[in-house]
């Protein structure tokens, strides 16, 4: 049965251009209801772990590098199907790949500096959500 929460970072792109009330917008838009958030910057030992699942790939020094370089919000959202749905709400992990009108389409300059996160499994977002927050930040 498909989970009714997901886990998203703006990342520092987004943060940086300005972006977070837009996108937050967005998102409460499309059905979703924050449970948890805040803005907060990754150490490079976080962010190493965060994405220890591409740590063998050729773009994740830039990765790292990018994700630690400012603030970013981080964010628990709730709704029926959410971590199919927020995907669908994201686009693509290429904003050239990314559908119109999708987070990514509208606010993501490369595939790199993509705008948002969105976790991609119910079992990642369990992961994720509780890597940037505590049981009591959880409403
Ligand atoms: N990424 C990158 N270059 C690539 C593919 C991915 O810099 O060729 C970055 C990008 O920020 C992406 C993140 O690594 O969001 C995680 O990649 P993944 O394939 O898991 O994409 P996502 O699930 O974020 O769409």
């Amino acid at each position: 049965m498909a989970g009714n929460r997901t886990f998203t970072m703006l990342k520092p792109d987004a943060v940086e251009k300005g972006h977070i009330g837009a996108i937050l917008d967005q998102i409460n838009a499309s059905g979703f209801r924050i449970v948890a958030m805040k803005l907060t910057q990754m150490t490079k030992a976080d962010a190493e772990t965060f994405y220890a699942v591409h740590k063998e790939r050729p773009f994740f020094g830039e990765l790292v590098e990018f994700m630690t370089r400012g603030p970013i919000v981080a964010a628990i959202l709730e709704k029926d199907n959410a971590v199919e749905d927020f995907r669908t709400l994201i686009g693509a992990t290429n904003p050239e790949d990314a559908a119109e009108g999708t987070i990514r389409k509208k606010y993501a300059s490369s595939v790199g500096e993509n705008a948002v996160h969105g976790s991609d499994s119910d079992e990642n977002a369990a992961i994720e959500g509780a890597f940037h927050f505590a049981g009591r930040e959880m409403f």
